[in-house]
């Protein structure tokens, strides 16, 4: 992860540049190119083990660093990240059939990928570790079905070189969705004028219509929401349990689905959409999701739904 403005912008043209222009996520082009930046970026950081010392203590003797060679500095890993973006979308294309370019033997090529892949995610660079998921290159792994049903880790799955899938309890994808999800048409309130849009006279005074715009915000009030350099095509979602159970043991309160209902109703006003779950409220919670995070398809677990408020 880097935050190279370059990269960022082309992070962002991985999630598309328009409003509902999600066509982008299917289109490996912006992901090879986020993969040539990396590339362009890459360098070493203090080796973590012996703190850029070359070696350490063992005992009586001093022994040099095995994790850096005694070099004192290790890669970065964002020639990692690149390497993976760019076998991840070779093996799609080779299992789509996709694939045009010559290899004698396509059978183990896509082997020596799929080693490749498994050496490139298992090594020791902080960019695998997406912040509350465990996740994996194969579909069919035990962390999907039963691994995420306990609320603390949700599980994801790696396609074309971003976790496109995941897998985890509703509450668990709010208290992650901000680090994983991004969208072109999502503003936040402009940091300068704090939304009223105007240039400010004096500190305190009620901007008038007169006023001149605001000079970042340009009288729209909003920016666009800065793209995290975490960010995930996240484009499906498989929730395993809508609201988590109430543990009286450790939780006496019920506070877990009170935070979780709080939550929700505040998502919901800033979208200007009903809160789901409240009475009178014709939202399903469904259709109160997929307004909230566009371009997500969500399936929901066969569950009553309750009331959050
Ligand atoms: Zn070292
Ligand atoms: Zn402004």
């Amino acid at each position: 992860m880097t935050d190279d403005q370059t990269a960022l912008a082309l992070l962002r043209a991985v999630f598309g540049t328009a409003d509902d222009d999600f066509a982008a996520r299917d289109d490996d082009t912006p992901r090879l190119l986020y993969a040539d930046r990396l590339d362009e970026l890459t360098g070493t950081v203090v080796c973590p083990q012996c703190e850029g010392k070359k070696d350490y203590w063992v005992g009586l003797g001093c022994a040099q660093c095995a994790r850096c060679d005694g070099v004192g500095r290790v890669p970065d890993g964002l020639a990692a990240r690149a390497e993976f973006i760019r076998v991840q979308c070779e093996i799609h294309w080779r299992e789509a059939g996709g694939w045009k370019g010559g290899s004698l033997d396509p059978a183990a090529r896509l082997d020596a990928l799929r080693q490749r892949e498994d050496e490139l995610l298992s090594s020791d660079t902080g960019w695998a570790l997406v912040d509350g998921f465990h996740t994996t290159t194969r579909p069919d792994s035990h962390l999907f079905g039963t691994g995420s049903a306990n609320g603390r880790y949700g599980a994801g799955l790696w396609r074309r070189g971003f976790v496109e899938r995941v897998e985890c309890t509703a509450a668990h994808w709010l208290a992650h969705a901000d680090s994983l999800y991004w969208h072109a048409g999502r503003r936040v309130p402009c940091e300068i004028c704090g939304g009223l849009a105007k240039a400010e006279r004096l500190l305190g005074m009620t901007p008038e219509p007169a006023d001149p715009d605001c000079v970042l915000c340009r009288g729209e009030g909003t920016l666009p929401r800065p793209c995290p350099p975490t960010a995930q095509p996240v484009a499906e979602v498989r929730l395993t349990e809508l609201v988590p159970p109430v543990d009286l043991d450790n939780d006496p309160r019920g506070q877990i689905p009170y935070d979780f209902g709080v939550a929700v109703r505040h998502l919901c006003d800033e979208r200007g959409i009903p809160c789901p779950g409240l009475h009178g409220d014709r939202i399903t919670w469904p259709e109160a999701f997929a307004a909230i995070w566009p371009g997500v398809a969500f399936d929901f677990p066969d569950a009553d739904y309750p009331d959050v408020d």
